[in-house]
């Protein structure tokens, strides 16, 4: 019942990118065992069953199922950096941030735009990479 949770309500960017894996997901997630837990102050929460792997992959979903219904989830995102693709969290206030690293792959990606775009005025081509 909690791994519904978990899987359905498409939490925006949700698995659905990660190729063969997503696919096989929500398979595996329905096999996952959850149980809930009441703490001293009368909260109801679920919590990962069992152990090894199978536990770990349960508490990485009740995550991203927390991080769907906290809208938290969107800002978590993979670099668009060609090369890159490191999952980074976004903070920018916009939501709109698309680099690991503004400093790193930010920079590199601004200036082969930019070169880009001069070799396109002058007519150079830019095929050295
Ligand atoms: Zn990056």
């Amino acid at each position: 019942m909690a791994n519904e949770t978990l899987i359905g309500g498409g939490a925006p960017g949700a698995v659905a990118g990660a190729g063969g894996a997503g696919r096989e997901l929500p398979g595996i997630a329905a096999a996952l065992r959850t149980r809930l837990e009441v703490s001293d102050d009368g909260r109801v929460a679920v919590a990962a069953a069992g152990s090894g792997a199978a536990a770990a992959l349960a508490r990485i979903l009740l995550i991203v199922a927390g991080a769907g219904s906290n809208g938290t989830w969107s800002r978590l995102k993979a670099c668009s950096a060609a090369g890159c693709q490191w999952a980074f969290y976004d903070r920018s206030p916009t939501r709109t941030g698309c680099w690991c690293s503004m400093r790193v792959c930010g920079s590199r990606s601004k200036s082969r735009a930019y070169r880009d775009r001069a070799a396109v005025r002058t007519g150079t081509s830019r095929d050295d990479g």
